[in-house]
């Protein structure tokens, strides 16, 4: 019953994209995708009844790394240019600079996670300045116990598996067929560290000319940090010719 509700969240969060690809702006249709992540895991919530311990404020969540794609940089790039911050962009700005900079090229997943810091978007009071174009990886991860997070925060072990399966589940199906749709249709496939790849693009007015020509929009420095052996030039090479050959690739 599962499986086959979450590959059609899949195929469908795919084929819609990469039908908006066809004839929209493909960083317009990114911001949309990412409404549609975060649409699709509100609505498992509401299936689920679950009761989720989710709050402004609280952001123990928010230490974890935070893994990308360009276009989810480009957003907040985009949304950080903005007129909303009269004074404040500078100094938050600064902030990213700063974290980038400590973890830019840690891609060995030990050297990456020694790097304790909180996601430079924080404010003070615990919420996301860039709430409203926040990463798929921040709309998906509701926990049902802010025991374990804080836990996990604390390098424990949480008392019980912080994220709903179903909701967990669905997020990362919807969260797949949209960056699927993206690589099916050419743009960058890389993974990024939020932090590096941010502080590249504070840096660099090309990055999203980059990305509009389907080349990667930040360097190898910026890339997230993965398992010894695994090559992310290797893993995108083969989604593309997967998604060449079937169409839509495989939602799991
Ligand atoms: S995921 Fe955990 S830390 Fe983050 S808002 Fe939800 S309960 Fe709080
Ligand atoms: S982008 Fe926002 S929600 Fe995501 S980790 Fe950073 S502060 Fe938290």
């Amino acid at each position: 019953m599962t499986r086959p509700l979450m590959q059609a969240t899949y195929d469908s969060t795919f084929r819609s994209v990469a039908d908006a690809l066809r004839a929209g702006d493909p960083l317009e249709v990114a911001a949309a995708a990412l409404g549609h992540v975060g649409g699709t895991v509100d609505g498992f919530h509401r299936l689920t009844g679950a009761e989720v311990a989710c709050q402004a404020g609280c952001s123990f969540c928010c230490w974890l790394r935070v893994d990308v794609r360009a276009h989810e940089v480009l957003l907040i790039r985009r949304y950080l240019a903005g007129d909303r911050w009269v004074g404040e962009r500078g100094a938050l700005e600064a902030k990213v600079r700063v974290a980038g900079a400590r973890v830019a090229g840690l891609t060995a997943p030990a050297e990456r996670a020694a790097v304790r810091q909180p996601c430079a978007l924080l404010d003070h009071a615990g919420c996301c300045t860039v709430y409203a174009v926040r990463p798929a990886a921040c709309r998906r991860y509701l926990s049902v116990s802010v025991d374990a997070c804080e836990a996990i925060w604390n390098d424990g072990t949480p008392p019980v598996e912080p994220e709903h399966p179903v909701i967990a589940e669905a997020g990362r199906h919807a969260a797949a067929g949209a960056h699927n749709a993206f690589v099916a249709a050419g743009y960058d496939g890389f993974s990024y560290d939020l932090m590096a790849a941010l502080a590249e693009a504070l840096e660099d007015p090309e990055c999203e000319a980059r990305w509009r020509l389907k080349q990667p929009a930040f360097s190898g420095r910026a890339r997230s940090a993965v398992p010894d052996g695994f090559s992310q030039e290797e893993a995108v090479a083969r989604l593309r010719a997967e998604l060449a050959g079937e169409g839509l690739g495989e939602g799991t």
